[in-house]
């Protein structure tokens, strides 16, 4: 195999890189029945002076939620005082590799007073809101306008909630119920 060959190919984890009298395997390779196969998912890079090729891992860009970024997370639970979300995708609606911890304080949800987030957000509710920390656990915040509650639940009977006015109204039992909604509630296309 020629050498630029070799340096186009994307590894994974046993595939043949060359055999051991073209190169010997360096970091990220392994020798098996005198081929030389990659140990990751890589690229492999040759070092012709030494006789050597290393797979180099490829790093996988890491989908993170940056300060600022409009994200949509899942309530999963409700304190007076702060709630825990689940921060699935962006607003464009591009997931992240792995979800997120979330934390909504009680001082981020209206601009207002808020005594008690249970008034203004439930578990099962879906959220937009705005990621306002750098790290992990993520904290969010929906004061906006266009941000909050984007879908809910009935807390009796589980259909989906409507939005009429400033309530939302359970098209099956009628029961109504009050979240901090989003200016986009019902309008979710995604997650
Ligand atoms: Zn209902």
């Amino acid at each position: 195999m020629r050498l630029e060959d070799i340096s186009k190919l994307r590894l994974v984890p046993g595939d043949e890189v060359c055999v051991i009298e073209e190169f010997l395997p360096g970091d990220g390779a392994y020798e098996a029945g005198g081929k030389v196969r990659s140990a990751v998912i890589g690229y492999p890079v040759t070092n012709v002076d030494l006789r050597v090729v290393e797979v180099k891992r490829v790093n996988n860009k890491i989908h993170l939620p940056a300060v600022g970024t409009l994200v949509y997370g899942l309530v999963v639970s409700v304190k007076e005082d702060y709630a825990l979300i689940k921060i699935l995708s962006d607003s464009k609606c591009v997931k992240y590799s792995t979800p997120f911890t979330g934390i909504l304080h009680v001082s981020q949800v209206h601009d207002k007073y808020v005594r008690s987030l249970h008034d203004y957000i439930k578990p099962g509710d879906l959220l937009k809101a705005r990621v306002i920390s750098e790290n992990p656990p993520y904290h969010v915040s929906v004061r906006e306008r266009q941000l909050g509650v984007v879908v809910a639940y009935c807390s009796a009977c589980g259909a989906e909630l409507l939005k009429q006015g400033n309530t939302l109204t359970c098209p099956n039992c009628k029961s109504t119920e009050s979240r901090k909604t989003s200016a986009e509630y019902g309008t979710l296309k995604c997650v």
